[in-house]
């Protein structure tokens, strides 16, 4: 008898275009087609760790944890939306992934918000587009429950771990919060996902913190990409000048091989796409 798919989730939007980020580094998608799932909800912008998320994040409306509507998008690539209520069956969330596919899908982005907190909905959901032989990218900044992970981890294809430096204001205490990170990084890459770390740097990034990520990923051997901050209305922080971007780069090659390290921008902001 076929098994009913009972889960129910919180999803912001779900559109199609390219991957805009992650260099040109094993386990990055960059500048391939891909259909986005963005989940709702965001624990670090919940409080978890003592901050109200990370203070240029570039999703908030993501981080609402239970949005009435979910936007649609009409066309693969159209950038029009109609809108359903949520929550959203795992069934119906499939058939909507089926209809944006295009020939040129490379792979179904699950992203948010952060896709780990409703980690009963995402593994269904992970179970069911695999079953129908979708590649997937997972990008990720936290979870507590790294069961959790673990139980999905194996369904992955690609990966992209945020790593906070003290700049982004996502926790009281950032290195703890970059332990976590690199932990999920660690069971990522133990289960055979092409996984990468981000950065995301500002004028006030330290060199101390960045020292600290690079060594880490030097460890594992985690290919780590330095993306600068893409500026906006009210942030007070600005992008690293391109002194401050290539110094870092170079402290990344004190760990890590030149092909693990890369330079991110968000180029789906600069040609102003979804
Ligand atoms: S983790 Fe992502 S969604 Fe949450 S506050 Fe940071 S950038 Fe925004």
């Amino acid at each position: 008898m076929k098994k009913e798919l009972t889960k129910y989730g919180f999803v912001q939007e779900i559109f199609s275009s390219f991957q805009g980020e992650g260099a040109s580094l094993s386990g990055s998608c960059y500048g391939l087609r891909q259909i986005f799932i963005r989940l709702a909800g965001c624990p670090l912008a919940l409080g978890v760790c003592g901050t109200k998320g990370c203070v240029w994040c570039d999703s908030p409306k993501a981080q609402t944890l239970e949005p009435k509507f979910i936007l649609v998008e009409k066309e693969a690539g159209g950038q029009e939306f109609y809108k359903i209520e949520n929550p959203i069956s795992v069934a119906q969330l499939v058939a909507i992934v089926d209809n944006l596919r295009t020939s040129d899908l490379h792979s179904v982005s699950l992203t948010g918000g952060e896709p780990l907190l409703q980690i009963d909905f995402a593994a269904e959901l992970v179970n069911e587009l695999k079953k129908k032989g979708y590649l997937l990218y997972l990008e990720t900044a936290y979870t507590e429950d790294l069961l959790g992970l673990k139980r999905i981890s194996n369904k992955i294809d690609y990966a992209c771990v945020d790593i906070k430096d003290r700049s982004a204001q996502s926790a009281k205490d950032w290195k703890k919060l970059a332990e976590q990170e690199l932990k999920m990084c660690k069971i990522l890459q133990k289960s055979g996902v092409k996984v990468f770390a981000k950065v995301v740097i500002s004028n006030k990034s330290t060199e101390e913190d960045f020292h600290y990520i690079s060594s880490m990923c030097g460890k594992y051997q985690i290919p780590l990409v330095i993306q600068p901050v893409t500026p906006k209305k009210g942030l007070e922080l600005k992008s690293p000048t391109w002194n401050k971007i290539k110094s870092f780069t170079e402290i990344a090659g004190e760990y890590l091989p030149p092909e693990n390290i890369g330079l991110s921008v968000q180029v789906h902001k600069l040609i102003n796409i979804l």
